[in-house]
């Protein structure tokens, strides 16, 4: 869990870096980026499952680039991104 402490500081101070040329896919809204390293505040989820930000519009960069590089993606298993 220290870990993922130490990757959300890095990720929050390099997001106002570019998305990686090699990210293909998109959301599938699994919500598991949003609990890194803990559940946020402003997670909801859908009665189908899915995720969403209550204030998405304004969400901040580390949560609007996610997974911003290969090395970045921590939620291999559910998420719809991937880096070729
Ligand atoms: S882990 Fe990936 S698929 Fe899941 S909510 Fe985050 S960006 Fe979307």
């Amino acid at each position: 869990m220290k870990n993922n402490y130490w990757a959300k500081t890095i990720r929050t101070f390099t997001s106002v870096l570019p998305v990686s040329k090699s990210r293909a896919g998109g959301c599938a809204r699994c919500g598991k980026c949003c609990s890194l390293p803990n559940k946020c505040f402003f997670l909801g989820v859908q009665k189908d499952g899915n995720a969403y930000c209550t204030i998405h519009s304004i969400r901040p960069l580390n949560c609007r680039k996610y997974p911003r590089t290969g090395k970045e993606l921590l939620t291999k298993d559910t998420c719809g991104f991937r880096f070729n």
